[in-house]
């Protein structure tokens, strides 16, 4: 039939994407023999090419698990290396050259690995069998190898000379079989000679009598039988411009006409097998016989791991199904459902906000550099205690001066880029928010699609800047020339602006203890100010700059006394502007002169609620119609299946999930696959029987 081998090899290959575990494993033929024993030879004679590290240098140091895959329906002969994601290798030599290399990276030290090559030979002229080549035994350990080295080989050998294998023991016919390790390893294993073929090398090398004796050796009996071939062509100056497969064919006619040569000891009535395809036609024979008895053990292996996956797949995973591209649809929903709600809690009155908050901060900047650094007697304009308005006395609001000031100030204000202010502060808290949703959604542990939403949302912010900056400040560009503020405003500005004060009262104050907590107490940073104090007065004269220290302090310390007299400074300075506001004069826009506090803060206030209606049509608006489609777009449709695969697997718990469902997928189609060759197999069986 023949068919079971190919069938059981594309099993093989689904057993390997699930993981293989040795219960799982599928009989192969395992190729044992000494160093030199012609093992490599007999291996090509059945691949017909010669594609075997040669050398040496011991050059067989992991195993090779070769399958051969015969395809009739195409002329084409390759290789290719799955693990290494090499495919069609056409050229024999390139796939020498790799398995060399393969072979070479295990270090001298080490000397053998169990770690398997996979290789594949695709070829209409070999059979569909499953080979395993191991480094070959050594008498005795070389000068550079490590003295277990022989222990480790055979170590190795007996890992995979266990059943369902069957063994092909390679020996050569100029060495007393009594002397074959390959047989002495075997028989430890199988000890009755059930599963070991025997292939006698080098018959070329012995008398053909003394050939055929070790043929039908009965001191070491094997069911399978012995084989005796010889794979090396003559010496011949000629075969050296020969290509492979010209050299295989010399190898092969050279080995029939020898057989031919001795019909007495080797022809068909002697009872012996001799030759490289009497030996394909054994392997194959062989090979199915066993694939066929372990069918049974296999599959029950086989339903075994599948009730374990589906076990695991119920308790971990309570049969959710889940696939990759489910996982990305499912989360990338739940990550728009809760950008939708964020939409709809942040809007005109936010951003409103959140510019306010800025410009107030411009708003404390102006004052500071326009009125605050003046001398504070020139801006009390409140009714403070009767020994104190000796040293205030009022300013001038009817001065030409204030007026200026006022206006300048305003000016300064409506001028400072409102519209990229504006622009950049919405944009900036959009991008957080992002940020933020992100950092709570499945999106968390997974950077590549973080990467792809936070691009989405900044593409489409930054498309917008630009527009959106001009159009704010188109649309600010009347307070520029005059700001009308009303009775109402006014009122509003003037209660705002005491909060934002206040606040600013308790930041400097707050800044003043810390510093007092740095330097070491509140009577130590006293006395460096006062130092400071005296020094500005001129009532201290201080060497240099001071910067190297004065006055018994470190010129750090009085680093930090300027910083903490500057604060001071400022406190008192806001303290009484904070009653000014308060007081009575500041109660009507009549006085804005008194009060450029509150008028600022009533312009700021326009500028912030103008700025906000276009805000919202020009940014906002856009950013909540296109950032979900650009998600889809980003992280729909457009990604490639590995792209997916990918994605999901950044995630370990879904990587697991993923896995445990793939197994389980994996097994049940292998499953099938060997239930539908059990009944193939159980016809055939009737067939002959019935026949
Ligand atoms: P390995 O070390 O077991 O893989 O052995 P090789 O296949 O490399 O063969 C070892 C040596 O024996 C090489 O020089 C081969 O050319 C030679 N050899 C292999 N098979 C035969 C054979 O059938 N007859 C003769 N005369 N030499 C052979």
């Amino acid at each position: 039939m023949m068919v079971l081998t190919k069938k059981m090899i594309e099993i093989r290959s689904i057993l390997q994407k699930v993981g293989q575990s040795s219960s799982l494993a599928l009989p192969s033929i395992v190729v044992i023999g000494s160093q030199s024993s012609g093992k490599s030879s007999v291996l090509e004679a059945i691949v017909g090419h010669e594609f075997l590290p040669k050398g040496s240098n011991m050059v067989t140091r992991r195993p090779i698990e070769l399958t051969l895959v015969n395809t009739p329906e195409s002329e084409e002969e390759y290789g290719e290396f799955p693990d290494l994601g090499l495919r069609r290798v056409t050229d024999f030599s390139s796939i020498q050259r790799t398995l060399t290399e393969l072979n070479l990276a295990v270090s001298d030290a080490d000397c053998v690995s169990d770690d398997p090559i996979h290789l594949t030979v695709y070829s209409p002229n070999v059979p569909d069998l499953s080979l395993i080549d191991l480094p070959g035994y050594i008498q005795v350990v070389g000068q550079n190898q490590p003295l277990e080295l022989k222990q480790k080989i055979s170590e190795l050998c007996d890992k995979y000379i266990q059943p369902p294998n069957v063994i092909l023991a390679i020996s050569a016919a100029d060495v007393d079989l009594a002397n074959s390790t390959a047989l002495r390893a075997s028989r430890r294993v199988d000890p009755r000679g059930e599963r070991t073929i025997g292939v006698v090398t080098k018959m070329d090398l012995v008398d053909p009598t003394r050939g055929a004796a070790i043929l039908n050796d009965k001191q070491y009996p094997l069911r399978l039988g012995y084989v005796g071939v010889v794979s090396k062509a003559p010496q011949s100056p000629g075969l050296f411009k020969m290509g492979p497969t010209n050299l295989l064919s010399a190898i092969a006619k050279h080995e029939n006409s020898f057989f031919s040569s001795h019909p007495l000891e080797f022809g068909p009535d002697a009872g012996v097998n001799v030759g490289t395809t009497t030996l394909r036609k054994k392997l194959m024979h062989v090979l199915e016989q066993t694939m066929s008895s372990s069918l049974q053990s296999t599959s029950d292996a086989i339903r075994q791991e599948l009730e374990e996956a589906t076990y695991e797949f119920k308790v971990q995973y309570n049969d959710r199904p889940l696939s990759a591209e489910s996982y990305l649809a499912e989360s990338l929903d739940a990550f728009k459902h809760s950008f939708k709600q964020f939409a709809e809690e942040f809007g005109r009155p936010q951003m409103r906000e959140l510019l306010k908050g800025e410009l107030d901060q411009k708003v404390l900047d102006l004052m500071a550099a326009r009125y605050w650094n003046k001398p504070i007697a020139d801006l009390s304009v409140v009714q403070l205690e009767p020994d104190q308005i000796a040293d205030l006395p009022k300013a001038d609001p009817s001065s030409l001066y204030w007026h200026r000031q006022l206006d300048a100030s305003a000016s300064a204000l409506t001028k400072l880029g409102v519209g990229r202010l504006a622009t950049t502060v919405v944009s900036t808290s959009l991008q957080s928010h992002v940020d933020s949703l992100l950092k709570n959604s499945h999106f968390a542990t997974h950077p590549f699609a973080r990467k792809a939403i936070m691009e989405a949302a900044s593409t489409i912010l930054n498309e917008r800047f630009y527009s959106t900056s001009d159009q704010v400040e188109n649309c600010i560009k009347p307070f520029k020339f005059e700001i009308d503020v009303e009775e109402r405003e006014w009122a509003q500005g003037r209660q705002h602006v005491g909060v934002v004060l206040k606040k600013e009262l308790q930041d400097c104050e707050a800044a003043l203890g810390h510093l007092e907590s740095i330097v070491g107490g509140r009577r130590k940073l006293k006395e460096v100010m006062t130092f400071v104090d005296k020094s500005r007065k001129g009532d201290i004269v201080v060497e240099g700059d001071g910067r190297s220290g004065a006055g018994g302090f470190s010129a750090a310390l009085l680093g930090k006394g300027r910083e903490a007299v500057f604060l001071r400074d400022r406190a008192d300075i806001i303290r009484m502007r904070l009653m000014a506001v308060k007081s009575k004069q500041c109660a009507s826009i009549k006085n804005k002169y008194y009060c450029p506090e509150v008028f600022l803060d009533a312009a700021a206030s326009k500028l912030a609620s103008t700025a906000v209606l276009f805000l919202n049509v020009e940014l906002l608006s856009e950013f909540y119609y296109n950032f979900p489609r650009e998600l889809d777009l980003r992280l729909g449709r457009h990604l490639s299946q590995e792209e997916v695969e990918q994605f999901a697997k950044e995630d370990p718990k879904i990587r697991r999930h993923l896995e445990v469902i793939r197994r389980k997928e994996l097994l049940e189609l292998v499953l099938e696959k060997m239930e539908s060759l059990k009944q193939l197999e159980g016809r055939d069986r009737d067939r002959v029987a019935g026949g």
